[in-house]
């Protein structure tokens, strides 16, 4: 993570060129502030949806679209990706960005409220077998019982942004009192996924913190 910038940047240099819708859409989202993944979370998402081949996978969090045309780059052709977005600017935006991409039929964008949808689809039974959480960080310890519902065993839930730049172990006084809400709630989510019987979560360091958690 923040851990050795040079070595961060030296990784970064690794990564081979993407295509260039890829390149585009992430140029786009960098210059406009939309905060898409980072590259070495990428390479890492790319790498489990080429290990675990889900055939379903659910997207909390859509943003214009980089993080779901990035899972679309290496996932099976009759895999399917459902994202949710409740950003009206960047539902048009990522609207646009899947609909140019020859991945269309496979991407399916839900401009509502993840929360919402999350628990019609629990209600409903529905299952997945990946699911990327990158929304409102406050929210994910509140969705997870209905994530869990939705994952059979075996199925991966891998989530974002789960370290705050570092800024969730510093002093509460030292945070702003908005921040400090969504520390003490995503410090409960990180407990719930090391404690609950039904995980096993590796939590890293990388990008701006990453858990992978697999169904018992
Ligand atoms: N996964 C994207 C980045 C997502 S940024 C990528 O890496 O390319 C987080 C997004 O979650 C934002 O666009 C925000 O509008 C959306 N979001 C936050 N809370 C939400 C909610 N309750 N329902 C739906 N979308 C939400
Ligand atoms: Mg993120």
């Amino acid at each position: 993570m923040i851990a050795n910038e040079r070595l961060v940047n030296y990784i970064r240099s690794l990564e081979p060129d993407r295509s260039a819708l890829l390149d585009k859409v992430r140029k786009e989202a960098l210059a406009a502030e939309v905060p898409i993944i980072r590259d070495e979370t990428a390479a890492l998402l790319k790498c489990f949806v080429t290990m675990l081949r889900p055939k379903r996978i659910l997207e909390i969090g859509t943003a214009v679209g980089y993080s779901a045309l990035t899972m679309a780059s290496v996932m099976d052709e009759d895999s399917e990706i459902i994202t949710i977005e409740n950003y009206e600017p960047r539902v048009t935006e990522a609207t646009k960005n899947i609909s140019g991409s020859i991945y269309r039929d496979r991407i399916h964008l839900i401009n509502d409220d993840a929360g919402k949808v999350i628990k019609s689809f629990a209600e409903s039974g529905r299952q997945f077998d990946f699911i990327f959480m990158d929304a409102a960080k406050g929210q994910y310890i509140n969705w997870l019982p209905d994530i869990l519902s939705m994952m059979p065993r075996g199925a991966v839930l891998f989530s974002d942004n789960i370290l705050q730049e570092g800024s969730i172990i510093n002093s509460r006084y030292q945070v702003e009192r908005r921040d400090r809400t969504i520390h003490t709630r995503m410090r409960e989510y990180l407990f719930e996924l090391k404690h609950n019987e039904c995980l096993e979560t590796a939590i890293l360091t990388d990008g701006d913190g990453i858990s992978v958690s697999v169904k018992r």
